[in-house]
């Protein structure tokens, strides 16, 4: 008899262990069925970055380039002169007709990245015509440079749901920024470097173009990134600045 209690114990343990186990694994198997479900019915509307969600004092120079040829070289120089890797958002024209800049660009270990193709608002167009206007873009810069780029500054920063759609579609984020330089406007050296300072936080996303109507850039530049430095901040692309966390709308 005592060997007989002594099975039924031992059964009656196997079995309870052997519930326990199958409970668990019936939990863990419904919270990874749940998560799958709602990762495919909720995915993340695409939505526009202009800065990166971080406290470490990092931050992104980011340049624009659809015309000329007075700008972009200075800008390099400087560049290379401090050490300082950017993201450059090029218009897909003027790769095509001016291919030594950005190949010079991929040389030195700048980002490269699309600002479209012609300069036009995109959120006027239609998505036919916003698909082939980043599509002609990336077909450009690919050929050009052999990168293919996944980040695209739309021109004049326009975008409306429709452009965020198309974009994620062909596999692009859209980045804007948190401080704009105003460079383009040419304000004046002081200008474009006080509100570069004045507008800097952890995460930023600068915005300057190196395109011949800016023709403040080059000499604003070294004051910028000095300031900048002075600040305790860390400039990198934008794609390194995403590693610091998750781009954010504000
Ligand atoms: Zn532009």
């Amino acid at each position: 008899m005592r060997i007989y209690y002594w099975n039924l114990y031992k059964l009656r343990r196997f079995l309870l262990t052997g519930s326990a186990v199958a409970l668990v694994v019936a939990l863990l198997a419904s919270v990874m069925m749940r998560d799958a479900i709602t990762a495919a019915a909720i995915k993340p509307k695409p939505h526009a970055i202009y800065k990166v969600k971080t406290d470490e004092k990092v931050a992104a120079l980011t340049f624009d380039i659809s015309w000329g040829t007075k700008v972009p070289g200075p800008v390099m120089d400087i560049l290379k002169k401090n050490n300082v890797k950017s993201t450059f958002f090029l218009s897909g024209p003027w790769v095509v007709k001016f291919p030594e800049y950005p190949k010079r660009l991929v040389s030195e270990g700048h980002e490269i990245a699309s600002h479209g193709h012609n300069h036009i608002d995109l959120d006027r167009e239609s998505r036919e015509k916003v698909k082939s206007e980043i599509s002609s873009a990336h077909e450009a810069i690919k050929e050009v440079t052999g990168v293919s780029p996944n980040l695209i500054r739309t021109p004049n920063g326009a975008w409306n749901d429709m452009v965020l759609s198309v974009a994620d579609e062909l596999g692009y984020s859209v980045i804007q920024w948190s401080a704009d330089s105003l460079d383009w406007k040419n304000p004046g050296v002081d200008a474009i470097v006080n509100r570069v300072m004045d507008r800097v936080q952890p995460g930023a996303i600068i915005l300057m173009h190196a395109s011949d109507t800016c023709l403040q850039t080059p000499e604003a530049l070294p004051r910028v990134i000095e300031g900048l430095k002075e600040k305790g901040y860390t400039l990198v692309t934008v794609s390194e600045l995403l590693k610091h966390g998750p781009g954010v709308a504000e």
